[in-house]
């Protein structure tokens, strides 16, 4: 009787510590932000004083990358913690709702699914984009909770919402004008800005699960900053300095998210759940430059590119407690080490047909670990034939269409800027990591589904 007593206290008390280190997970991810538009990165026109703090109190990843230039596939590679070519996710997928082929596919287990084996209650907010057709709706995902758009854009006036759904779409980007969904429902809101109805969502979503004692995982994903650039008053008073109105808008809607990454955090300290919680922030890619007034600081190109500017980005991370306060980690880490990491800590067995690309950064970040998380960093745009490896602080990248001369061999480390292309004077180094290239690129799909416009789907509807 004692023993069995023992035996008991033993175990609940091995479950609970058990508990106590599986976090929530929170991850912030914004559109086509660029790398310099933080302050954690030394910007200076646009304050972000929530985003600093994050960074302040956790990690800044000077080195973080996406698995892709342009959203769909970053966010496929994100949710999967896999290479998304692996599985033929090689752009931006169409949005037609009677197409149930365009999105993840469903032999692939997302972060949803996969912390479903580990009781975790979990919600997208925001912009989904992995495929529109009701079989992927986000519920028949592995996700708890949905408050967002299916499409790859939104307009951020609630007014503009005159559409039902997508199935009225007749003319090219009126989905950005559909009506919010709530889980399956349609639904009309009172507020005037969508960054700002996204923030209260999350916020109302996290109490909810703090009542329910319930662990669990939030991906809010803002649209913003992407086009179309839009923001209200509120925040574009904030900006009287900035003469360039593209600019200015665009700075009104970072502060936006910014505001909402404060108002996040402070929900976290309200219900003491702040040491219980990682929070991930990233952008989905580089700053689109020209199209929404993104700056990338010294990294050459913008989103589409295979250099720099296109997928290294903003990223920071916070655990309070574990990952030592302040530090700035310059290892190649990548969006794909976040399901590595939530999978690793929450214990969940992944499928052996589908190994993880990603890792579990926290014994890096704690000083465990002080080799480098990736020997090597692989990316393709199959559309364009295009390709890149990171390897260390070399780079093989092939911007544009692969042959024989377009590649180049660069030192971002010394050459952040990538204009001293060392090809010539390296030709052992760029043959190895071509065919480093290749070998992992064989292991690769072809694309699955149709692209974003294939056919004019809205005219068939
Ligand atoms: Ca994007």
């Amino acid at each position: 009787m004692n023993h069995y007593y023992l035996l008991c206290i033993a175990a609940s008390l091995l479950t609970c510590s058990l508990c106590a280190k599986t976090p929530n997970l929170i991850i912030i991810l914004t559109d086509d932000q660029g790398y310099n538009d933080v302050g954690f990165n030394g910007c200076s026109d646009i304050p972000t004083p929530h985003l600093d703090q994050l960074a302040a109190d956790g990690v800044r990843f000077t080195d973080g990358y996406v698995s892709y230039p342009v959203c769909g596939p970053s966010r496929a590679g994100l949710l999967t913690g896999r290479y998304q070519d692996r599985f033929g996710f090689t752009t931006n997928p169409t949005i037609d709702p009677s197409n149930p082929d365009a999105g993840l596919p469903k032999s692939e287990e997302n972060i949803a699914e996969v912390l479903n084996k580990a009781n975790y209650s979990s919600a997208i907010i925001g912009k989904w984009h992995m495929g529109s057709h009701t079989s992927n709706h986000p519920l028949n995902r592995g996700f708890d909770y949905f408050y967002g758009f299916l499409s790859g854009g939104h307009s951020y006036f609630p007014k503009n919402y005159k559409l039902n759904d997508l199935t009225e779409v007749t003319r090219i980007w009126e989905w950005y004008n559909t009506r919010l969904l709530e889980n399956f429902e349609r639904i009309d809101v009172q507020e005037d800005y969508l960054t700002d109805v996204l923030t209260d969502a999350a916020t109302g979503f996290i109490e909810e699960k703090v009542k329910a004692d319930q662990r669990f995982m939030l991906y809010l994903a803002y649209n913003a900053p992407h086009a179309p650039l839009q923001a209200t008053e509120k925040y574009l008073l904030r900006f009287p300095d900035i003469a360039d109105e593209k600019r200015r808008t665009y700075a009104a809607m970072v502060s936006c998210v910014d505001d909402g990454v404060g108002r996040v955090m402070e929900s976290l300290r309200r219900h003491n759940i702040e040491d219980e919680t990682i929070v991930v922030f990233l952008s989905d890619n580089g700053g689109a430059l020209t199209k929404n007034a993104s700056d990338n600081g010294a990294l050459r190109g913008a989103k589409s590119d295979l250099f720099e500017g296109g997928i290294r980005v903003p990223f920071a991370m916070q655990w309070k407690g574990i990952i030592p306060a302040g530090q700035v980690y310059s290892h190649p880490i990548i969006s794909l080490d976040i399901m590595g990491t939530i999978t690793a800590l929450a214990g969940v067995k992944i499928a052996e047909d589908r190994p993880l690309d990603g890792v579990n950064l926290i014994p890096y970040l704690t000083g465990e670990n002080n080799e480098a998380p990736h020997d090597q960093l692989f990316w393709r745009k199959w559309e364009q034939q295009a390709m890149c490896i990171r390897d260390g602080d070399t780079k093989l990248v092939a911007n544009t269409q692969r042959h024989k001369n377009s590649y180049q061999l660069f030192n971002v480390e010394n050459d952040l800027s990538e204009t001293k292309n060392l090809r010539k004077q390296s030709p052992e180094k760029s043959k190895e990591l071509l065919e480093a290239w290749e070998a992992w690129d064989d292991q690769l799909k072809d694309r699955t589904f149709p692209t974003l416009m294939a056919d004019k789907w809205w005219e068939r509807l």
